[in-house]
Parts: C-alpha cells; sequence; structure tokens
C-alpha cells in the first residue's frame, strides 16, 4: 500500500493544518476546553484491544518523507511563559532552554502545575512565549503550519462517527491527504486507517462507535488518530492518566512499537516516572511553577523494552532518582509558597 496524497515537497511545503491560524490564534489565553478542541482539530488532530506486549505488524509502508528533517525538530531557547497581566499574571515557565532532536523521544515529569502543558502549547504554537523564542521544524513557531499529532487523557472522540471516521478526520483536514480525500479516494485511506487499527490490536473495531469501547481502546483509536497523518512530531500529555495500570503498561508497549516503526519526535508529558523511563529516550525534569528544566537524563536501556525491565535494579534506581528530584521540588515549592 502506498500513502496517499504524494506531492512534491514543493507543493507539499507550507502544507498541514494550520490550527494557530484557524483556531486558536497564537494567545497568552489558552483554556484547558479551547487546548482539548484544538488537539482535536490540530489532529483534527490522534491509538489503542491490543494483547499484552502485543507483537505489531509493520505498517506496509515507511513515513513518507515529504520534506527534509532539520536535525532539531524543536528549540526553545530562553522561551519564559506568563499568563496575564498585572497583578493576575501567572509566571507558568521561567526562562527554559530545551532542544530536541528529530526523531527523540522526551519525557517531561514534575510537579502539577510546573509548566509541562505549558511547553507542549508553546511548541505547538498554541502559546507565544512571552520572551525567549520557540523554533519548530527550522522555522519560527506561528511562522509556518506545523503537521502535529496530539492526544490528551481524555480521547474526545466525536460521538456520531465511527472509529474509522474518527481516525480519518486527520485526513480530511490536513494536507496533502485532505486534496485526495475530497477527490472521494478515500477507499485508500480506509486501508491506511485499518492498518494502524490493526497495528494497535484494533482490527474489526473500524464500523463501531466511541461508546462501544473501552477507555482503553479509545485511547489506542486516539493515538490511531494522532498518527494517521503522518506526522513529525507528537505530543501526548498525560495520555495514559485515565487508564489502569495493566492497560497502561499495554499501550506503552504499542507506543514503543509505533515509535520504533515510524520514528516520529515525541514530547510525552507524564507524572508516571515507569511510563517515562519505559518510553523515553531523555527525561526532564522540571521545578514547581514557575518550572524550568532542573535535571536532563538521557535513558539507556535497550529497546525494545519489557515491562520486566522496569523491575530491574537499574530501572528502579532511576525512578527512584527522579522521585527524589520531584519530592525535593514540591517541598521547594512548599517552602516558597509559590503554588
Ligand atoms: P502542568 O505542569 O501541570 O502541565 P501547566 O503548564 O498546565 O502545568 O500550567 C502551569 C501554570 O500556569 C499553572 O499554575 C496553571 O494554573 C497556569 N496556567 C496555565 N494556563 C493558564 C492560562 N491560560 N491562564 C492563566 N494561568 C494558566
Ligand atoms: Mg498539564
Amino acid at each position: 500500500m502506498r500513502w496517499h496524497g504524494a506531492a512534491s515537497p514543493s507543493r507539499v511545503r507550507g502544507a498541514g493544518l494550520c490550527l494557530q491560524g484557524i483556531f486558536a490564534g497564537p494567545s497568552q489565553r489558552c483554556p484547558a476546553t479551547e487546548y482539548n478542541m484544538a488537539s482535536q482539530l490540530h489532529a483534527l488532530l490522534g491509538m489503542s484491544q491490543a494483547k499484552p506486549n502485543l507483537a505489531v505488524v509493520a505498517l506496509p509502508e515507511p513515513y513518507q518523507e515529504i520534506e527534509p528533517r532539520p536535525l532539531l525538530a524543536a528549540e526553545l531557547s530562553q522561551a519564559s511563559v506568563t499568563f496575564g497581566l498585572g497583578e493576575s499574571a501567572v509566571a507558568a515557565l521561567s526562562e527554559t532552554t530545551l532542544r530536541i532532536p528529530d526523531g527523540e523521544f522526551l519525557a517531561l515529569v514534575g510537579p502539577s502545575g510546573c509548566g509541562k502543558s505549558t511547553i507542549l502549547r508553546l511548541v505547538s504554537g498554541l502559546v507565544q512565549p512571552s520572551s525567549g523564542a520557540v523554533i519548530v521544524g527550522g522555522r519560527e513557531v506561528a511562522a509556518k503550519a506545523l503537521r502535529l499529532g496530539m492526544a490528551f487523557q481524555n480521547p474526545t472522540m466525536l460521538p456520531w462517527l465511527t472509529i474509522e471516521q474518527n481516525v480519518m478526520l486527520p485526513l480530511k483536514i490536513v494536507q496533502p491527504f485532505r486534496a485526495q480525500f475530497h477527490k472521494e479516494k478515500r477507499g485508500g485511506f480506509r486501508d491506511k486507517v485499518h492498518a494502524l487499527l490493526a497495528q494497535v490490536g484494533l482490527q474489526g473495531f473500524a464500523g463501531k462507535y466511541p461508546w462501544q469501547l473501552s477507555g482503553g481502546m479509545l485511547q489506542r483509536a486516539n493515538l490511531c488518530r494522532a498518527l494517521i497523518h503522518e506526522p513529525r512530531m507528537l505530543l501526548l500529555d498525560e495520555p495514559f492518566g485515565a487508564l489502569d495500570q495493566f492497560t497502561r503498561e499495554e499501550l506503552w508497549a504499542i507506543l514503543q512499537e509505533l515509535w520504533l516503526a515510524h520514528r516520529p519526535t515525541v514530547l510525552l508529558v507524564t507524572h508516571d516516572l515507569r511510563e517515562a523511563g519505559f518510553l523515553a529516550s531523555r527525561i526532564c525534569v522540571m521545578s514547581a511553577r514557575p518550572g524550568r528544566i532542573i535535571d536532563d537524563s538521557s535513558v539507556e536501556f535497550a529497546r525494545p523494552r519489557s515491562i520486566a525491565m522496569t523491575f530491574e535494579p537499574e530501572f528502579v534506581a532511576l525512578n527512584q532518582r527522579l522521585r527524589e528530584l520531584i519530592v525535593d521540588a514540591r517541598s521547594a515549592r512548599a517552602t516558597t509558597g509559590s503554588a
């Protein structure tokens, strides 16, 4: 199977969904609902009944490269964010410098309210930095339409659409797929959606409605929707936070397989330190609000990683170290009263 909508780099350059333009102009204020809806549009813009540690079948072809990929997927240079003005101003993120190489799997961990989601919003262009600069895909973030995939704790499927239709949404919106989609070539896209659904163990569920699926299955479908339009970058904000531990672990394995197969750059915000250690190639720990990165370490465990690995002494030691950093950051907040 080929990806549809192939086009020359010049035709494709600048294509993709410019959510900043149509939905949430880069704004200092972006309430959670707007952010969540924006995410859906951004992907319109989002994976998951698998068996534990499912052996994932390779998709027929890897992502098609439509532009040369810059070495740095995203870069924050002394970027800070303050929401609001005057007495009601909230300093959400201290001046932060962060370079994210293309294809990296970066996890952001830290106390609640320290600015993790703010970093994702900066990278997505939903929020602009109050100072400093944010460069994504080699250009200033608001300067160019970005092809991003996003998934959050709440899968927010559209209830009147089937799973297949929900997963297809980004293809209806995001170029270069949109043009093909509207030329009634959706048959080929159906194969693509079914291949991805099968990859996350949802074969046979394409025609079901969201209410017919469990939370874990919906989150798998959500991940499919985040990836269907072949985004270079995947922004995941506590995507498995609402799931039970066993379902969560199944989804870690699926996400790892997908990342190994497609190598998008992933920014994962999570409170679960095992999740960060299992999935990430690098973990940044943030201080309490206004957040800054207080620890930046690479995670060298061999891939593919297994759940059993998370009980080995080296992994437990990493977990313990991260935990201590966060406990210290939380108690520093308690003494300064900054939250
Ligand atoms: P987290 O690390 O929990 O993801 P966030 O990045 O969502 O934290 O938020 C960082 C801080 O900024 C929090 O104190 C939050 O209340 C505040 N904040 C986030 N968005 C806004 C907004 N639109 N207006 C005002 N304050 C905000
Ligand atoms: Mg958050």
